[in-house]
């Protein structure tokens, strides 16, 4: 076999291992399974690439694969799971600048003499690059508080975004038909660079997971674009997945949160994440810190005692304490003493889809313990307790109950229609969109206050003691 059709065929399996990987993550119970799929997907991919008859030297491949795992491998050990979104941005601003500058590498290596598609593929790739690099960028700054979360807007930002968007293109088909016009070709790479900051800076932090989603798109594409740019197969459908994934998910996370795509992209609204103003732009109302509706540990252990029927919502509060080992401990203890208990996921809990499932599984819960939405809505009514961990916007009856909120529409978790429900969090503050939660005060809630982590411990330990007792 010919080195040429070897590499082929690795790329042949690699592609075959992604859409295999694809596949499997769409499900809890083999996504496990589909990272191990697409890991050694990626391996192939990269084997492939090694052997490819054009490389000159491969001491600087050498190095930049030593030095990519080094921060490869230090990103995925240290960076916790609640920083995943800001982690998911600067990968893509990352994969942005790499097609980026491959683009112009190409542009470089064929000067004039470049082909019709290679040139229109090249242009496509170093715009949605540079575009993917700052943008990225840009949400990795709100997230992370280094930019202002609010939606920074401009007059005629919507306007000048679609110009820029349309010179562009029409840059991009100048440079097929004159393939030598340089200047033109460093200007079109300086407007996805422009672009990438202007489109991004007037969406609210609030909504920066959506925008990652799609910037991860636009990655895919400018991936795609390189494989046509560079004759590689597996490049085109790699990027050909990442970019339709990244779109289907942004969709998918719009829905769950009511909103419109292009009221996300082009909205200008979207809080800043925690006790920022509240998605309309106002300030939270002030929340009184203590009401009648505070519980004990103890006193939470009492009813618990009692109850057959139990469910369990974790939200972002769950990561930040990592109380989802102790949420399990919780679950045994209740199923031993008798109780039924499930949990129910948000599409939305947290800050990134599957949030939930990802912590719930790395605390080995049993993934036919989940029920989403809509499998287990409708049985909170017949519920004794729902155990709120952490969660606040996804749990607030507002978005069914209220047409003037913010998040009304918004699919939730009708814990309020449980005989009682137990809210743990650290105060009766908003969530994430910034809006009171009436839950907290209804005459069936009981909020036990502190973090998740040390309360549900102590209940742990109370509910245990009890059975060692009853043993
Ligand atoms: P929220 O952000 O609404 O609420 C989380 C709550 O956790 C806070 O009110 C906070 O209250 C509490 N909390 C924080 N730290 C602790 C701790 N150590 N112990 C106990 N409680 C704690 O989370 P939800 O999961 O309910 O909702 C997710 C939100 O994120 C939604 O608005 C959703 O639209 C948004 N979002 C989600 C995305 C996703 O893909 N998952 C993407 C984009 C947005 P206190 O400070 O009082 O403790």
């Amino acid at each position: 076999m010919t080195s040429d059709a070897l590499v082929q065929l690795l790329y042949l399996a690699a592609s075959v291992l992604f859409i295999l990987g694809l596949q499997a993550l769409g499900k809890v119970e083999t996504a496990r399974r589909g990272v191990v799929y697409a890991e050694i997907g990626m391996l192939l991919a990269v084997v492939g690439t090694l052997l490819h008859h054009e490389i000159v030297s491969y001491q600087w491949i050498l190095i930049s694969v030593v030095i990519g795992s080094a921060i490869g491998t230090a990103m995925g050990l240290f960076i916790p799971m609640v920083k995943m979104p800001e982690r998911i941005a600067l990968s893509h601003a990352f994969g942005g600048l790499a097609v980026g500058l491959v683009g112009v590498s190409e542009y470089l290596r064929h000067g004039p003499s470049i082909s019709t598609l290679q040139m229109a593929a090249t242009g496509f790739e170093v715009f949605l690059g540079a575009l993917t690099f700052t943008g990225s960028l840009m949400a990795f700054g709100k997230l992370q508080g280094v930019l202002p979360g609010r939606p920074i807007s401009y007059p005629l930002q919507n306007a000048t975004n679609v110009l820029g968007v349309a010179v562009s293109v029409a840059m991009i088909v100048y440079l097929v038909l004159h393939p030598g016009a340089a200047g033109v070709f460093y200007a079109l790479a300086s407007f996805g660079v422009v672009l990438g900051i202007t489109l991004v800076l007037p969406i609210g932090g609030a909504d920066m997971p959506v925008v990652i989603c799609l910037l991860n798109s636009y990655a895919g594409l400018a991936a795609a674009a390189t494989g046509f740019a560079l004759g590689n197969n597996v490049l085109i459908i790699c990027g050909a997945l990442d970019g339709g994934s990244g779109f289907i998910l942004g969709m998918m996370m719009s829905k769950a949160m009511n909103r419109s795509f292009s009221n996300v992209l082009f909205g200008a609204m979207g809080s800043t994440p925690a006790a920022g103003p509240t998605a309309t732009g106002q300030a939270p109302a002030a929340v009184p810190i203590s009401s009648a509706n505070e519980g004990s540990v103890e006193e939470a252990a009492d009813i618990l005692r009692s109850a057959r029927s139990i469910i369990i919502v974790p939200g972002y509060g769950m990561a930040v304490s990592q109380a989802q080992h102790i949420v399990r401990d919780l679950a045994n203890a209740l199923a031993l003493g008798g109780a039924s208990v499930r949990y129910a996921i948000h599409p939305v809990a947290g800050r990134m889809p599957g949030h939930m499932n990802v912590l719930l599984a790395e605390a080995n819960v049993s993934y036919d313990q989940l029920f989403d939405l809509d499998s287990i809505n409708d049985d909170f009514v017949a519920t004794d307790v729902a155990i709120v961990v952490g969660a606040n916007d996804v749990v607030n009856p507002a978005a069914r109950t209220q047409p003037s909120s913010p998040i009304f529409g918004m699919p939730v978790l009708a814990v309020d229609q449980a005989r009682t429900a137990i809210v743990f969090k650290r105060s009766f503050n908003p969530g994430f969109a910034g809006i009171e939660n009436e839950l907290f005060t209804k005459p069936s809630t009981m909020m036990v206050l502190g973090d998740a982590k040390k309360m549900l411990g102590a209940l742990v330990q109370e509910l245990k003691g009890e059975l060692k007792q009853a043993a």
